[in-house]
């Protein structure tokens, strides 16, 4: 079987592995040099904490399985087992995270409260002020600017793949295939579209509007930190955004603390996670009315800044990269994702959202399933 995909962002990555592993040839058409979408602008966080119980967790932690174990065999892509912490900083903060822990599914993410000590223990460059910390112990990373790149480098070594940059995919012709901007048709046994949140023209033309939004956020990257952050690290404000987190002392938290101006502005977090050159990365921010903003703005960063600083008790080294960028995200967002077949032999994947990252490898398995490969 010949499967055709278009898009390498990690979601077109994950479905061209899986074709392969079972068997099958992948030819990958990819508009860009290098895929420049969401998939190598967000943090490589394999975040299992927050989400939603049912559904959600189950996908996250069958993805973060088969990332540890495709990790294994790419150890490019920079696959780390190491957990996460949100500290608290008050009662109200605290009975949010006792909450998490007394939940049903909370062995399933490996949640624990730690006292500040302990957590210390856990991560040492945590010397700021604060009271206690939820511990994910299923939380990893990965590195989002090598992690195509190597995935790609050892599909090719298969022998089964072949990789089309440069080619805009602008048409479906028929049953299972695609004409793409230099008017080369590809036809496979299966299409499976994965253009990330390029919403517009072709997905537009095969599948109309779908339910699927856009959503911006703002990034950035320190110098080297000089020590190992050993976790990554969210704040409390991930509690207002995370499903997981819903509860009564979630509803108190809300009514007693609003939350700082800016954080509130921005519907910001904090999480942070430390690459492998040591630098960290640091985010976010979520925008969701258009026209999106074109530059960046410095507010949000200055707040993320208090907040880590306060949390690692030292300045911040300096910042070496900014940017932005966009995922697609169903509008119902208990959702996984948006899998559509728009024509026969043709599926449009797109709109994981804020956990495409995580949940890649288990949604490009489904749709392996689904299709019978
Ligand atoms: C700042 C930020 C931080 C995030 N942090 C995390 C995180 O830590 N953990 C997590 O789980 N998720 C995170 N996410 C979400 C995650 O990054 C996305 O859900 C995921 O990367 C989406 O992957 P994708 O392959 O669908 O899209 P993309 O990575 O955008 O890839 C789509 C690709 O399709 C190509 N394409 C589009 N149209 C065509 C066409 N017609 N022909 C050919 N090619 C085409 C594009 O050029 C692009 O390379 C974050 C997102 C952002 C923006």
């Amino acid at each position: 079987m010949k499967v055709i995909v278009v898009g390498a962002g990690v979601v077109g990555t994950m479905h061209a592995w899986h074709a392969v592993e079972r068997g099958h040839e992948v030819v990958h058409i990819e508009r860009e040099a290098e895929a420049r979408g969401a998939s190598l602008r967000n943090f490589g966080q394999i975040w299992v904490s927050g989400r939603a119980g049912g559904e959600e967790l189950d996908t996250a932690l069958r993805a973060r399985e088969l990332w540890e174990g495709i990790g294994a065999r790419v150890p490019g892509l920079g696959f780390r087992a190491i957990g996460s912490l949100t500290p608290v900083r008050n009662e109200l903060e605290l009975a949010v995270a006792e909450a998490a822990v007394a939940r049903p599914d909370a062995a399933a993410r490996g949640y624990t409260l730690l006292t500040a000590d302990e957590a210390r223990a856990v991560n040492p460059a945590l010397r700021g002020e604060f009271e206690a910390a939820l511990r994910c112990e299923r939380d990893a990373a990965v590195e989002p600017r090598l992690a195509q790149l190597a995935l790609r480098e050892a599909l090719l070594a298969t022998g089964k793949y072949t990789f089309l940059p440069n080619r805009e995919v602008r048409d479906v012709v028929g049953e299972n295939a695609v004409r793409d901007d230099r008017g080369e048709v590809h036809i496979g046994d299966a299409v499976v579209l994965c253009t990330g949140a390029w919403l517009s023209g072709l997905v537009r033309e095969v599948a109309g509007e779908i339910p699927v939004r856009r959503v911006r956020l703002q990034m950035m990257q320190t110098e080297p930190l000089g020590e190992a952050l050993t976790t990554s690290v969210a704040d409390a404000d991930s509690f207002r955004y995370y499903p997981a987190y819903a509860s009564e002392a979630l509803d108190s938290l809300r009514a007693a603390q609003p939350q700082d101006p800016t954080a509130a502005a921005h519907r910001m977090q904090l999480l942070m996670v430390q690459r492998l050159d040591g630098g960290l990365t640091i985010g976010d921010t979520h925008e969701y009315e258009h026209p999106f903003a074109f530059d960046t703005l410095e507010d949000p960063y200055e707040h993320l800044t208090r907040v880590v600083e306060s949390f690692l008790g030292r300045p911040l080294p300096k910042i070496r990269r900014r940017w932005a960028g966009v995922y697609a995200q169903c509008v119902d967002t208990s959702r996984v994702v948006h899998r559509q077949r728009v024509r026969d032999g043709v599926w449009l994947v797109t709109g994981p959202g804020g956990r495409g990252m995580t949940c890649s490898p288990a949604i490009a398995e489904k749709t392996a399933d689904e299709l019978g490969w």
